[in-house]
């Protein structure tokens, strides 16, 4: 979805929408929604700036980074945004800023992609480092048996040394 900047009347609008998860997927490499995303907002034109603020509301599904099964994470995001256009980007002198350390976003002057929005405020609502839980065993790098169901027989690293010997002599 879109905002049109023109068609808002006198510069405010409001905006809500309910996208199902293919609509999105995937999110990025690692994350999936497993239930439909809800976004709703308003929309605020002031000059040359635009001031987007809402709600995210959904269910993600991110890879485990140890053993690559899925985890359910429920999404509950608040966003506040601030667009300004490329012009006006450039001739505010910030050019030399990155868009992060303004924490403005740069965009083309006529519309507000909401699409974006809510793909990024559920990439930022994951954490980097997503464990099934704490003590998730991960895949063996041998084999590639998931070792929190299954037991490979793939000697590692931690192997005691004194049974390293004996394997030798078998
Ligand atoms: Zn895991
Ligand atoms: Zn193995």
């Amino acid at each position: 979805m879109r905002i049109e900047l023109e068609n808002l009347e006198g510069g405010k609008g409001e905006f809500a929408h309910v996208y199902q998860p293919g609509d999105l997927n995937p999110v990025d490499e690692r994350i999936r929604l497993s239930k439909p995303a809800t976004v709703s907002g308003k929309v605020r034109l002031a000059g040359n700036e635009v001031f987007v603020n809402g709600h995210v509301e959904t269910q993600a599904q991110v890879e485990c980074d140890r053993c690559l099964q899925p985890v359910e994470m429920p999404v509950n995001a608040d966003f506040a945004l601030e667009y300004i256009t490329g012009s006006e980007y450039e001739s505010s002198g910030a050019a030399e800023l990155t868009e992060a350390e303004l924490s403005v976003s740069v965009f083309d002057g006529e519309a507000i992609d909401v699409d974006e929005i809510v793909k990024e405020q559920i990439v930022l609502a994951v954490p980097t480092r997503m464990l099934c839980r704490e003590d998730c065993e991960g895949i063996c790098p041998e084999c590639g048996t998931d070792r929190n169901t299954d037991n490979c027989s793939c000697s590692t690293d931690d192997t005691d040394p004194r049974w390293a010997a004996l394997k030798n002599l078998i």
